[in-house]
């Protein structure tokens, strides 16, 4: 049978899921390949998801009302600025098929988020990849210079993912006055909480200022809540009108819901846990770098190891000892921060690999 399909689709990439660990010689095994949270859910949240199981023969509430109040009052603007999805890279998607004809540009960073490109092409839109600044940051100004008229979104992802470099104030306002007005910019902060730069951008300060701009949130990394699929954007009324048209219909379940409440009543809980894995950031960052690893100052959950024409020799000694991690062949690895025993288990793959490599130059 000749089963109808798009042209060109047999050549499209599918995205790839961080690899799950085996366990080896007898370690127990930790998976440090996709950004998760290494903590279970809080109890509180348990609790709000099971008290919804009981409905779950009925289609969830689509307007979200609940959520999308809850989520406006946090960031003090209206409900009518909150368009919610499962995960901010369905929000992401829905973005550029509103904002998109087919054939126009959307631009971001590269290496960045790996869903951009696939959602992107998905959508009928081209992709604009801009090359990372040597230091792991976007090239804004590399980035300015490359708007075409057609370019009609840019994703900025600050902290990006998966160098973990931040992006301050000043640079990304400079860069949204360098834009044309009718080129939204995607503020992408997945990793929002975990960023303690002083200088950042922060999305909800610019998107007050200017009505091109537009945030992606998601409950699945600070929050923990990545298996159930949560994210929103915080965008202008229009924009979240058409997000909501684009989206698919009773994909936020109501699940997902109640565990989002729940997470946002539970916010000082969560926020120790965040404090746990940014003080474990800087401890693993420290025991890397004097193990003379290329490992960069990182704002994120991640810490991402510069490793060039060495990373398949550090994913193999990652992977002997029983950690999974994200690596790109030729370029680096990117490191989840675990809990304290995977993390210390980092800690020593970076001892082993001090005697296995030679000094960097
Ligand atoms: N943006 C960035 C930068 C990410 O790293 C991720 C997850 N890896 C997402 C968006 C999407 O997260 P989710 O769909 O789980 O909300």
């Amino acid at each position: 049978m000749n089963i109808p399909h798009r042209a060109g689709l047999e050549n499209f990439p599918s995205y790839r899921q961080g690899k799950t660990p085996a366990d080896a010689d007898g370690l127990k095994a930790f998976k440090l390949s996709s950004n998760e949270n290494p903590y279970p859910p809080l109890p509180s949240v348990v609790q709000a998801v099971t008290r919804a199981v009981s409905g779950i023969n009925l289609y969830p509430e689509i307007a979200a009302e609940e959520l999308t109040g809850a989520l406006a009052a946090r960031w003090a603007v209206e409900p009518e600025n909150i368009a919610l999805g499962t995960g901010s890279v369905e929000v992401a998607s829905q973005i550029i098929h509103a904002a998109t004809n087919p054939g126009d540009q959307v631009m971001f960073a590269w290496r960045s988020f790996e869903a951009y490109p696939l959602l992107v092409t998905a959508a009928g839109a081209t992709p604009q990849p801009i090359p990372l600044a040597p230091d792991g940051g976007h090239d804004l100004a590399a980035m300015a210079a490359a708007v075409t008229p057609k370019t009609r979104v840019v994703f900025v992802c600050n902290p990006n993912n998966p160098t973990g470099n931040v992006l301050s104030a000043g640079a990304v306002e400079s860069f949204i006055q360098a834009v044309p007005s009718s080129t939204l910019v995607v503020l992408d902060e997945a990793y929002l909480h975990f960023n303690r730069a002083e200088d950042t951008a922060v999305g909800i300060d610019l998107f007050r200022k200017y009505p091109n701009v537009a945030v992606l949130h998601t409950f699945s990394k600070a929050y923990g809540l990545a298996g159930l699929r949560l994210g929103y954007a915080v965008a202008a009324p229009g924009l979240v009108t058409a997000l909501r048209k684009v989206a698919v219909p009773f994909g936020v379940t109501a699940l997902a819901q109640e565990a989002g409440l729940a997470s946002l009543r539970a916010e000082d809980e969560l926020q120790e846990r965040i404090d746990t894995l940014v003080s474990e950031r800087g401890r693993v960052y420290d025991a890397l770098l004097e193990a003379g690893l290329p490992v960069l100052p990182s704002e994120a959950n991640f810490l991402w190891l510069q490793s060039g024409d060495r990373t398949g020799t550090l994913t193999e000694l990652f992977e002997r000892n029983a950690l999974s991690i994200r690596a790109f062949p030729g370029e680096g690895i990117r490191i989840t921060i675990g809990d304290a025993e995977a993390n210390n288990r980092i800690l020593a793959v970076a001892r082993q690999a001090t005697a296995l490599l030679a000094p960097l130059p």
